[in-house]
């Protein structure tokens, strides 16, 4: 479910506001730059962004597509 190849790590503050791997995955896809945390809730979500850490968004956006087989 994860493209392997694209191993950027968000170590550093590189300025980056979006995770490309959750926005593909219909996630919000925001990134909560001083904790390094992602929101991973559906992309145009109500209310606030709710950002979890990077060994939980795959978690979280397997329940935005409970059902892969479309
Ligand atoms: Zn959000």
């Amino acid at each position: 479910m994860q493209a392997p190849d694209q191993p950027e790590s968000s170590r550093e503050s590189h300025n980056v506001s979006m995770d490309e791997t959750v926005a593909e995955a219909g996630g919000c896809a925001q990134v909560h730059l001083p904790t390094g945390r992602t929101c991973a809730l559906q992309h145009g979500h109500d209310g606030t962004c709710q950002f979890v850490a990077p060994d939980r968004v795959a978690d979280a956006l397997t329940r935005l597509q409970p059902d892969p087989e479309q």
